[in-house]
């Protein structure tokens, strides 16, 4: 059930006459133009939690025209005079509780919004936005996060994307769930995030509309879309969930190929995360590679993350897709608080990199660990970057994935293998589907191990200088792990974003 007012408020209305506002016990305020994000204080918005998005688009690659309703489901956290949103394309209309709302742009990415009411706290919301426009023609943080490709386009990015495509409360804090539906020329793909609930369906006029939903909580910036010529396989993993992956018509036969040999392992590299990490926590799976020389990173978009196709450029990498997959609990299932605590996504993915080494037998973790230890010069940013607050400038450095690879290893040599494992698991159990800090991982690593942890802690993440390893080796002494070509290929790429 969703209303404006309270049943009281609408009774005193209907017999006094009275503004319902004016029995409020304080006077309904603006909602706030950002959640409060240390590093990107106008990312997202207050005064509401968003619980469901409907975004129903149309897109021509011919034009790059974008045109669409969004239908955002929300609860006010306050009481509210004023909405922020975050978007960049032309606004039409806006309705807020099904009357027409006054609304205007502000600031960077800004989409202000004023209900024809004031919205009670605890109030459900209901708005609808309608819009057009060119999303590379919009420019937001200073620069376009929407990539036009030859065929189509790819809205793929961290933190900012949302904004070129549809209105939304854009932090990782305020999760939701996700039906997107994409019109599209006939004979063009469009892929999102999760599950079709139907098939994709002929509308008038040569366009064919692409229907996808995400059943568990979902971050803005990692639902996506890809439109374009994707060739699609679709399969199971062993234990039944659906695999969807799709590859860009236009790489080369040797990237296909290439591609192929990695992306259609992911069936094989989720089952055995899962017996890593525990449970796979969504309904999907699969993987899409972009057209080359457009995307240039990848992204562990939920259920479903997109790679460029340059990691595919000197033969197969599954050490990505283990990166990206392993990212389902960590940063998907599990998101940053706030964006200081990337480490907690980009150091544990990078990790799995290692243990998908050590299953390999490719090298150990302990073998990396020990040649990255000495790999790294003394002055280097991943020394002189503590990786529990980074900055923004070091958000996607080798502090936030190598030295939190590193920590992680430094945390199972000193609690041992067990106690490890059931970290990991434990943590996923505890914060999947929620949002999650560095001081609360370091508080259940305490727990469960039952030591003090605080030296290992301020060493490896809180000290923007090297930790002292009591047995490390020179790496002129070390062999190079069989894995590092490919893990190092792998995060030329991830570091660019
Ligand atoms: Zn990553």
């Amino acid at each position: 059930m969703r209303r404006l007012l309270t049943a009281a408020l609408t009774a005193a209305l209907i017999l006094t006459g009275t503004p319902a506002m004016a029995h409020s016990k304080a006077a309904p305020a603006p909602g706030g133009a950002g959640v409060g994000d240390e590093y990107y204080p106008d990312y997202g918005n207050s005064g509401y939690d968003v619980t469901h998005y409907d975004i129903r688009v149309r897109y021509t690659p011919a034009t790059d025209l974008l045109t669409g309703t969004t239908t955002i489901l929300a609860k006010a956290t306050q009481d509210l005079s004023r909405i922020n949103l975050d978007f960049l394309l032309d606004v039409s209309s806006v309705r807020v509780n099904n009357r027409p709302a006054t609304f205007a742009k502000e600031g960077d990415h800004e989409l202000v919004v004023t209900p024809a009411r004031p919205v009670a706290d605890g109030g459900a919301l209901t708005i609808v936005v309608q819009y057009a426009g060119v999303p590379s023609s919009k420019v937001g943080a200073g620069y376009t996060a929407w990539i036009k490709t030859p065929d189509g386009a790819l809205a793929v990015g961290e933190p900012e994307i949302a904004w070129w495509w549809y209105p939304s409360n854009d932090h990782p804090s305020d999760k939701a769930t996700f039906d997107v539906s994409v019109s599209v020329p006939d004979g063009v793909e469009a892929i999102s995030n999760g599950v079709q609930p139907r098939p994709p369906v002929r509308e008038t006029l040569g366009y064919t509309r692409w229907s996808w939903r995400s059943l568990k909580p979902q971050a803005t910036y990692l639902t996506f879309i890809a439109v374009g010529q994707y060739d699609i396989t679709q399969d199971t993993t062993e234990g039944g969930l659906p695999v969807y992956n799709a590859y860009s018509q236009s790489l080369s036969e040797d990237f296909r190929f290439a591609a192929e040999a990695s992306v259609e392992r992911t069936a094989e590299i989720v089952d055995w995360e899962s017996t890593v990490f525990g449970p796979y926590p969504f309904e999907a799976t699969g993987g899409i590679v972009a057209p080359p020389g457009t995307l240039g990173f990848a992204l562990e978009n939920q259920t479903r993350p997109n790679y460029s196709a340059a990691f595919f450029r000197r033969g197969s990498n599954t050490y990505v897709v283990a990166h990206e997959n392993a990212h389902q609990w960590f940063g998907d299932a599990i998101s940053v608080a706030e964006w200081k605590h990337i480490w907690l996504n980009e150091g544990f993915a990078s990790y799995a990199e290692w243990l998908w080494s050590e299953k390999n037998n490719e090298g150990t973790a302990q073998e990396i660990f020990d040649y990255v230890y000495a790999s790294y010069p003394d002055d280097a940013a991943i020394w002189t970057t503590a990786p529990a607050d980074p900055g923004t400038d070091e958000l996607f450095g080798d502090a936030v994935y190598d030295r939190g690879a590193l920590t992680l290893h430094a945390l199972r040599l000193a609690v041992g293998d067990d106690d490890f494992f059931e970290i990991l698991r434990s943590w996923v159990a505890e914060k999947r589907y929620r949002n999650a800090t560095t001081e609360e991982f370091t508080a259940l690593a305490e727990k469960i191990s039952g030591e003090d942890l605080d030296a290992l802690f301020d060493a490896w993440l809180y000290t923007p200088s090297k930790p002292v390893v009591a047995s490390s080796l020179a790496r002129r002494s070390l062999a190079e792990p069989k894995s590092w070509a490919a893990i190092s290929e792998a995060h030329e790429l991830l570091h660019q974003n």
